[in-house]
C-alpha cells in the first residue's frame, strides 16, 4: 500500500427532501446565485420548482443559465463565465447530471482566470481560486458530485479533455434519489456502466498489498450488480435508486484509490476520443470499450482479471488456467452489461473503421494513456478494432 492523504471537502446531503438543506448551505439571505441546468428535464420532473422554492425562501437573487449539453462544451463554459462576471454571482448551483456539474466546475475556476478557460482544461494553466458552487444531482453516474474532476469538449476541435483541481470540489451536493425517478431506462443503464467502469479503472492498479481497498471495490461492484436489474425492473423504486445513487458517488470520490497508484483509466481516454468525434453517451462508449480493453490486457497478464472473475463474478477456478478464468470473468461482465441493454459494439452507434486513425489520435489527449498497461497507438488501435463488431 502506498502513503496517501484521504481528503474530501464536499458536504454530502443524501435522502428524500434534502433539498431543504439549501437554506443552510446558502447561509445568508439574498445571495446572488447562478442556477445552471441542462436541456430542461428538471422543469418536467419538478426538481426546478423544488430548488426554486428554497432559493425564493432565502430571498436569493437568481440568475439562470440553461442548455448545458450532454458532453458539455467549451462555449457553454465561456457563456457561464461571462454571466458570473457580469452579474457578480456569489454561488453557482449546478442542477443536473455530470455534464451540468462538470460545466459548472469549469465556470467556477474560469471566472478568476484572465485567459481562456481552455488553458485550464488543457492543463496549461493552473487555477488558484474558484467561485463556490454546489450541486443538486439528478442522475447517478459520474461521481462528479463529490470529486474534483471535470470533462469538457472543444467541439470545433473534436477534443474531449479531463482536468482536475483542488478548487473543483463542490462545496456541497444534495442527493435525493427521488430526483432520479425520471431518468429514462437508457440513461439509467449508461450511468450504471459508467460507475462500474470507474471502479474497474481503479481496480486495475499495480500496487501490492491493498486488500482493504480491493474489497471495497469488489463490494461496490457486487452491490451494483445486485441492485441494477432490480432497479431496471422498477425505475421508481426508492430503495434501488438510492443504492445506485450512493454507489455512483462512492465509485469515484477518491476513497477507492486510497493507497493505490490510482488505476488505469485508458478505457476512459479511449471513450473520450469516441465522444469527441461521434458525440456518443459516455457510459454507452465505455460499455463497448472496457471489456475489449480487458481482453487485450488479459492476453499479457490475466492475474488481476482472474481476481475480479473470482471475487465479483463467482467464477469457479478449479481445473482452469489463469487466462481461462480471466476470460470467463470478462465474458460475465459483458453478459451482465448485455442483460441491462448496454451497447456492446461500435456498430450500435453506426461507427465503422472509417475514422479509426482519428479516434486513435483523439485518445492521446494526455501524455500517457494507461498505467496498468501503458498504451501505444498500436494497442489503442487494437482495442478499437476489437470494439467494432
Ligand atoms: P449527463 O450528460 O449529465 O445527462 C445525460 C442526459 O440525462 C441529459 O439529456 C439529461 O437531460 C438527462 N437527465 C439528467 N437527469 C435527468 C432526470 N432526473 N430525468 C430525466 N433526464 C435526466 O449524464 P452523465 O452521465 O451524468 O454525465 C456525462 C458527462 O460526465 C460526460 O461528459 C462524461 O465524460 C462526464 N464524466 C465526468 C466524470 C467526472 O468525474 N467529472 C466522470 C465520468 C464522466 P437534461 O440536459 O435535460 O438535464
Ligand atoms: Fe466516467
Amino acid at each position: 500500500m502506498q502513503s496517501f492523504l484521504q481528503f474530501n471537502p464536499t458536504r454530502l446531503w443524501f435522502g428524500q427532501d434534502q433539498v431543504e438543506q439549501l437554506q443552510q448551505e446558502l447561509g445568508t439571505n439574498g445571495k446572488r446565485v447562478l442556477l445552471v441546468y441542462g436541456g430542461g428535464s428538471i422543469k418536467k420532473n419538478g426538481v426546478y420548482d423544488a430548488v426554486m422554492e428554497q432559493l425564493t425562501h432565502m430571498q436569493a437573487e437568481v440568475f439562470e443559465m440553461s442548455g448545458v449539453e450532454p458532453n458539455p462544451r467549451l462555449n457553454t463554459v465561456r457563456k457561464g463565465i461571462d454571466i458570473c462576471r457580469d452579474k457578480q454571482i456569489e454561488l453557482i448551483l449546478a442542477v443536473g447530471g455530470g455534464s451540468v456539474i462538470d460545466c459548472v466546475k469549469a465556470i467556477s475556476v474560469g471566472v478568476y482566470y484572465d485567459g481562456d478557460v481552455w488553458d485550464i482544461v488543457t492543463r496549461k494553466a493552473v487555477p488558484h481560486k474558484a467561485l463556490p458552487f454546489g450541486t443538486v444531482l439528478t442522475l447517478a453516474a459520474t461521481g462528479s458530485e463529490m470529486n474534483n474532476i471535470s470533462v469538457i469538449t472543444h467541439w470545433e476541435k473534436n477534443e474531449k479533455r479531463g482536468w482536475s483541481s483542488p478548487f473543483a470540489y463542490p462545496a456541497f451536493s444534495i442527493l435525493d434519489p427521488t430526483y432520479t425517478y425520471s431518468v429514462p431506462m437508457d440513461q439509467t443503464v449508461y450511468g450504471i456502466v459508467d460507475m462500474m467502469s470507474h471502479v474497474l479503472e481503479q481496480y486495475f492498479h499495480l500496487t501490492e498489498n491493498t486488500p482493504m481497498i480491493d474489497r471495497f471495490m469488489e463490494s461496490v461492484l457486487l452491490t451494483v450488480i445486485e441492485a441494477a436489474p432490480k432497479l431496471l425492473a422498477d425505475l421508481n423504486s426508492y430503495e434501488h435508486r438510492a443504492t445506485i445513487m450512493y454507489a455512483g458517488t462512492t465509485a469515484f470520490n477518491g476513497l477507492l484509490s486510497s493507497g493505490t497508484d490510482g488505476g488505469d483509466w485508458a478505457s476512459h481516454q479511449i471513450e473520450h476520443g469516441l465522444s469527441a468525434v461521434y458525440d456518443i453517451p459516455h457510459g454507452g462508449g465505455l460499455g463497448i470499450v472496457f471489456p475489449n480493453w480487458m481482453k487485450h490486457c488479459a492476453e499479457e497478464d490475466p492475474s488481476r482479471m482472474k481476481k475480479l472473475a473470482m471475487a465479483v463474478f463467482g467464477i469457479d477456478p478449479s481445473d482452469k488456467m489463469d487466462h481461462e478464468i480471466a476470460l470467463e470473468g470478462i465474458d460475465a461482465l459483458r453478459s451482465f452489461w448485455n442483460s441491462l441493454g448496454a451497447p456492446n459494439r461500435l456498430g450500435d452507434y453506426g461507427i465503422d473503421d472509417s475514422r479509426i486513425e482519428e479516434l486513435v489520435h483523439k485518445s492521446f489527449m494526455k501524455d500517457k494513456v494507461g498505467q496498468y498497461k501503458m498504451m501505444t497507438r498500436e494497442t489503442v488501435r487494437d482495442i478499437l478494432i476489437r470494439s467494432l463488431a
